[in-house]
């Protein structure tokens, strides 16, 4: 096959390496529209697999789902002056409908903030109706200039979750739970280790009190940001006159909260897993786990593996585990392909477990596993292969988890950290450098000119060093943080 090409390597060009596997691996592809990506089924599949996932721990913590319009009216940005600013050169504007030019121009949604604390003004009274826990899974459009498959496109898909509170307290305390919701997932599903922490002032969402995030590294060092979440205060509350009646009797504004993740996730699963034979996938996540792949040569021989092949994906296809459901399996029997062909297809696609049987297997009464995450081969009999899938998996979805917090370990630099050796970590091969800082944006912002690295989060406690850096990493005045510097996406 011509498409036998093998991968650009990480190590050659780690971003011509992405780009290759996303569209070999047929997870995305180009669209007509610049700037704009199609999601094809094997990506689909995964963030369909997240959605899930997502949704049912965003049940879990007392939010139900609704769905708010496309549209927003152009009035409605600027009533939150940061907010506007920080989107207004990013928002896409509908100016005609029908043949003719509108009386009011509508954006469409670059996040849904507006549009929706302004119905929730419309819904909420009373102390009573608080809180309001609301989600809407949907497409949002920002006008980037430079785009990347997943990471960064005009259009993408996201949740966005939406709350208000009587108090500042429970508003903070939402914050701080759904981004330990994220960091969970991204954890235990997509076996992607992250740091969480608290955005500085420069990096906070526009119109926000607070940003918290979860930072995740890349294999090539660099941190991606895959998810925020937001303490907005009453910043919103007050633009569109969200108010309630208090249980003292009072008037109050509410206290909202927002917080999203994106397909961008996708994007962050292939940077964080992938190899240079193409995708791995975290087998929680995995739209197919197991791919059955029969050998023969004669004729006589293709009747009877088939036979076993069919009857083992007959096995595992029943096969119910308690977390993840049924075990989600494919019978490879195309004609005219070699198995080797098969194979490296397989690998390409990121299916976490290959079965291989052939005659010879199939009189021992047993079939071959391989693990697409660090390539082991083990020949298992047939009688208890329902349980040994199921084991595998399990145990690939925790090394998948534990390789990639190690990896981020050993490319994490603490300690006393001089502002020569950051700057000639991200010249090379990056890192993530956590430094003192002196909490004065001057030295963040000449850091960023000089380096490109820009400070992540001031990172959560357990995140921080045993000792805490006791001077600024620019300018050496005193410390008032420590922080998580890096690179990023
Ligand atoms: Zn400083």
């Amino acid at each position: 096959m011509a498409e036998d090409k093998k991968l650009t390597t990480r190590a050659a060009d780690f971003s011509a390496w992405y780009n290759e596997t996303v569209l070999r691996a047929e997870l995305a592809d180009y669209s007509p529209v610049r700037g704009c990506m199609v999601i094809r089924p094997r990506g689909y599949g995964i963030w369909e697999r997240m959605q899930r996932q997502l949704d049912c721990m965003f049940k879990d913590t007392g939010h139900e789902n609704a769905y708010f319009p496309l549209f927003i009216p152009e009035s409605f940005l600027h009533k939150e002056a940061q907010h506007v600013e920080g989107f207004a050169p990013e928002v896409a504007v509908v100016t005609h409908g029908g043949g003719k030019k509108l009386d009011e121009p509508l954006v469409i949604r670059p996040t849904s903030e507006t549009i929706i604390y302004a119905m929730f003004a419309k819904w909420v009274q009373s102390y009573r109706d608080l809180p309001l826990l609301i989600n809407q899974w949907a497409n949002v459009v920002r006008w980037e200039m430079r785009t990347r498959l997943f990471l960064r496109t005009l259009e993408f898909l996201w949740q966005e979750g939406h709350t208000a509170h009587a108090t500042e307290g429970e508003a903070e305390e939402e914050a701080r739970k759904m981004l330990g919701v994220y960091r969970d997932f991204m954890e235990g599903w997509m076996a992607m280790p992250v740091v969480t922490g608290i955005k500085t002032d420069s990096e906070r969402f526009a119109g926000a009190v607070r940003t918290y995030s979860c930072e995740a590294m890349m294999q090539d060092n660099k941190a991606l940001q895959a998810g925020t979440t937001h303490n907005l205060g009453q910043n919103f509350a007050k633009a569109f006159d969200l108010k309630f009646q208090t249980e003292a009797g009072g008037v109050d504004y509410a206290w909202n909260t927002s917080w999203g993740v994106s397909t961008r996730l996708v994007g962050g699963l292939v940077m964080t897993h992938g190899d240079d034979f193409g995708l791995r996938t975290p087998p929680f996540l995995a739209p197919v786990e197991l791919v059955i792949v029969p050998i023969w040569r004669s004729d006589e021989d293709k009747a009877r593996v088939l036979e076993a092949a069919q009857k083992v994906r007959a096995t595992l296809s029943a096969w119910e585990r308690r977390k993840t459901g049924k075990l989600r399996v494919h019978l490879d029997d195309r004609e005219g392909m070699k198995p080797g062909a098969k194979y490296y297809e397989w690998e390409l696609r990121g299916i976490p477990v290959r079965l291989e049987i052939g005659p010879r297997d199939v009189d021992n009464n047993q079939c071959v596993l391989v693990r697409r995450d660090n390539r082991v081969k083990r020949t298992v009999t047939l009688d208890s292969v329902g349980e040994d899938v199921a084991d595998l998996l399990s145990m690939m979805q925790t090394d998948m988890r534990v390789a990639a917090f190690e990896r981020r370990e050993a490319n994490s630099v603490r300690g006393d950290v001089t502002y020569d050796r950051l700057r000639e970590l991200m010249a090379g091969e990056g890192a993530f450098v956590y430094a003192g800082w002196c909490g004065r944006a001057e030295c963040e912002a000449q850091i960023k000119e000089e380096t490109k690295a820009t400070i992540r989060v001031l990172p959560d406690e357990e995140f921080r060093s045993a000792e805490a850096p006791t001077r600024c990493v620019k300018c050496a005045r005193s410390a008032t943080a420590e922080a998580l510097w890096a690179k990023a996406y």
